[in-house]
């Protein structure tokens, strides 16, 4: 049997093909995790004929696909009081989502400096199908871009690989949600991978645990970062892939999340989700190290004894893969020290979050009472040779290797998407004024300032 391999010595030629042409829009969104969702409705708000496509048959990317179950970055300081900062669109998501019962309410942790609100998936991604459907966004899923018909400076056209094959669809407008940055790297635009030096925030496979027993369970890892004492006290009997575990109770407190894996490749560093390879090693190693870390939860941690495994996610949660040369790179010292920009589109509330080889490292503002920094409109406009009418949003955005560290958390990314939606909808009518933008976005409900 020959080895699988990326460094081909063979290749097939296939034949040319003629792709049918599925259909058109103003706006096609590729990628449905919250920069896509977010983008999407603020798209459709502003009357654009407005698209989304999806590789997964639902919606709520590392959210839902990624197991993440938590909403970080919504949430800050601001004159010493904690509260929600990021506001536009994802209040009517986060809605929906209650009104499924399946919003927690909000929790903090590491002293009060962070708070978060945990979810259950099958709520998510019911209340995002209603979402965007009441907005009247059209939906097509189990479609995955995978290449871009340009026309001079311009996409004219994704082709799609579906189950009908492979067929193409014109927009005229076209924001890159995919997380990986695909249509970018696509189209031939710069982009990062990772540090640049062969490093990137690692990836872990997350899962939930059901029967756990809540209170005595909360006695002992309750707090935020608890359970690496009780991991250090066993560490010659288990082999844990990582210090800084995070395991967290759910809106339903039998029910816990476990972010506690870590996937390197066989280099050693980080696994590579733009690696065919690589990310299929990685599926089978994140389970391997639930496997691990069942074993010692349940003969180990109080109230975890019969604990089960719920769910594990359906792919491996990628943190950052491709990050894209924009017009602005957010960088860490912009983050901590709570920057402020003229064209300041909406705000990030999560420090720096870095999940770096066997730890996770955390740096917090500079301001213990004001947690937050402003993103700037640049951070969403690929630099040329980027076609004109691409914008990205998301963890693949405009940001430097640890800048992405913080602002890859879902609330940066709603604010980012909300704002490449409005754009791309405002850009239809002629050139774009970065005041004008902001003006509509604050009659969205987003908070720029
Ligand atoms: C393990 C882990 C734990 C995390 N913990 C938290 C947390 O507690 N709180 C928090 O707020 N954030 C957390 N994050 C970060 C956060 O979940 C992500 O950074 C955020 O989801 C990124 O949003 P996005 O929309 O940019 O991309 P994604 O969520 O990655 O969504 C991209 C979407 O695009 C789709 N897609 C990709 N390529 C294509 C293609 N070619 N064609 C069609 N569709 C495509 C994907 O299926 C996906 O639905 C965590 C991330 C990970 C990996």
């Amino acid at each position: 049997m020959s080895r699988l391999s990326l460094q081909p010595t063979a290749w097939v030629e296939e034949p040319p093909r003629r792709t049918p042409v599925l259909g058109e829009c103003e706006v096609l969104v590729v990628g449905g995790g919250p920069a896509g969702l977010a983008a999407a409705v603020a798209a459709a708000q502003q009357g654009a004929d407005t698209l989304l496509i999806e590789r997964y048959g639902f919606l709520g990317g590392m959210g839902t696909a990624g197991g993440v179950t938590n909403f970080a970055g919504l949430y800050g300081r601001r004159h010493g009081q904690m509260q929600q900062l990021v506001h536009g669109v994802v209040d009517e998501l986060l809605e929906r989502i209650d009104a499924l019962g399946g919003l927690n309410a909000p929790q903090d942790g590491m002293g009060g400096r962070i708070r978060v609100r945990s979810y259950d998936v099958a709520a998510y991604k019911c209340a995002a199908d209603g979402w965007l459907s009441a907005h009247r966004v059209r939906l097509l899923f189990h479609a995955l871009a995978c290449g871009v018909q340009l026309d001079g400076d311009r996409i004219e056209a994704v082709l799609l690989q579906t189950r009908s094959g492979r067929v193409a669809l014109r927009a005229r407008q076209v924001i890159d949600a995919s997380g990986d940055a695909d249509i970018a790297a696509l189209s031939g635009a710069a982009f990062t991978l990772g540090d640049g030096q062969g490093e990137m925030l690692y990836p872990s496979t997350m899962f939930r645990i059901g029967e756990v027993e809540p209170e005595r369970a909360q006695s002992v890892v309750g707090e935020f970062g608890a359970i690496d004492a009780l991991m250090e006290a066993a560490a010659g009997r288990y082999a844990f892939a990582r210090r800084g575990a995070i395991l967290r109770p759910q809106r339903n407190p039998r029910q816990w999340r476990a972010n506690v894996t870590q996937l390197r490749n066989a280099a050693g560093t980080a696994a590579d989700a733009t690696n065919a390879l690589e990310l299929s090693d990685a599926e089978i190693e994140g389970r391997r190290q639930i496997a691990e870390y069942m074993r010692f939860l349940r003969a180990e941690v109080p109230g975890f004894e019969q604990a089960e495994i719920a769910e594990i996610a359906a792919q491996v949660g990628i943190r950052e893969t491709r990050r894209v040369h924009c017009q602005h790179m957010l960088d860490a010292p912009e983050v901590l020290s709570g920057a402020v920009f003229t064209d300041s589109i909406g705000l990030n509330a999560w420090p720096i979050e870095a999940h770096v080889d066997g730890a996770v490292h955390w740096q917090h503002f500079n301001d213990a009472d004001n947690t937050f920094n402003q993103l700037p409109w640049r951070m969403l406009v690929p630099l040329a040779p980027a076609p004109s009418n691409l914008l990205v949003a998301g963890r693949c955005a405009g940001m430097t290797h640890l800048g992405q560290s913080a602002a890859r958390a879902s609330g940066a990314c709603f604010v980012m998407g909300q704002a490449a939606g409005t754009a791309a909808a405002m850009g239809l009518q002629g050139p774009l004024s970065v005041e004008a933008l902001q003006s509509r976005l604050k009659t969205q409900g987003a908070v720029l300032s």
